[in-house]
């Protein structure tokens, strides 16, 4: 069963590319209107997500606010109040990756995957469940990772920030579990994003393979469907999470990871 969101208002952070704007894109296809977040080019994301949600006749906003920053974190919250007057369901989907030996570990790296992956869920957190609670309703949707649940090498800063969105997600739920507003963690194994795009460049590089061949090896080292999981598939999560059917889901890790973490 899927969410009916007509006149529901969704902020999705880091949607200008990837997870997020698949999720936006399956929000604006069930009626809500989207703000848009993120860096690069948005416009064209914007497109798509109003496409999806023609039939409905969605409106579709956008905000460029760096969420390693708590004021910007802040701006991008009043403006959704100002243009929208309200969020409804609101997506943490921004994050970022680096890969180092923790002794390695560049400190600044260390605290913007933290802010950004971690910190700045807590803010929209923070500034979005006061109108929640008023309203008895509403959707906290975490994006964190396969990488909350297990760790792997070298991933240090993003595996301790998933894991701490974990708990943000728990604590959360466990604090709206009398009102309508739930709170849950979706955990993603491999998705061929940019962010994954990235680490295959690296990987083929580092190992002098095509890229073909580092897809592969990237999948094949801990994926064990061999197939990446799609945007659309966790949009699909994403919509039943929001769906009257997910009401009492509450405070839940749920992987869509090809079987990864069955190992
Ligand atoms: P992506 O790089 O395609 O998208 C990341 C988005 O975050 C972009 O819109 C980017 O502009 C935005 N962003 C980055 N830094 C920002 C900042 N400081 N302020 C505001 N926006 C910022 O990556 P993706 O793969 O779609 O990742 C989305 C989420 O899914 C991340 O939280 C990531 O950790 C998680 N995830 C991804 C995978 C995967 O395999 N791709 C797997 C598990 C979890």
């Amino acid at each position: 069963m899927s969410a009916q969101l007509s006149g529901k208002v969704a902020l999705v952070t880091g949607s200008t590319s990837g997870i997020g704007l698949g999720v936006a894109e399956g929000l604006a296809a069930a009626g809500a209107h989207v703000v848009l977040n993120g860096f690069g080019e948005w416009q064209p994301a914007a497109e798509r997500v109003r496409a999806a949600g023609a039939a409905h006749g969605v409106r579709v906003g956008y905000h460029g606010a760096d969420l390693s920053k708590v004021a910007e974190v802040e701006a991008l919250l009043a403006h959704a109040q100002a243009e929208f007057g309200r969020v409804d369901v609101l997506v943490n989907n921004a994050g970022i990756q680096h890969v180092a030996p923790v002794e390695a570990f560049p400190v600044e790296r260390w605290d913007a995957v933290l802010a950004i992956n971690l910190s700045a869920a807590f803010h929209t957190t923070r500034l979005v469940l006061p109108g929640m609670r008023a309203r008895n309703w509403g959707r906290i949707l975490n994006v964190a990772s396969v990488h909350g649940l297990v760790a792997s090498a070298k991933k240090a800063a993003y595996v301790a920030a998933k894991h701490g969105l974990l708990g943000l997600t728990k604590v959360t739920a466990l604090e709206t579990a009398r009102t309508g507003v739930t709170c849950n963690a979706l955990c993603p194994g491999w998705v061929l994003t940019p962010l994954v795009q990235k680490q295959v460049d690296a990987r083929a590089a580092g190992d002098g393979v095509d890229v073909e061949a580092a897809r592969e090896a990237l999948l094949s080292e801990k994926q064990p469907s061999a197939a990446f999981v799609t945007p659309g598939q966790l949009a699909a999560l994403a919509l039943f999470l929001c769906s009257d059917a997910a009401s009492e889901v509450r405070g839940v890790a749920w992987n869509m990871d090809g079987g990864w973490t069955a190992q």
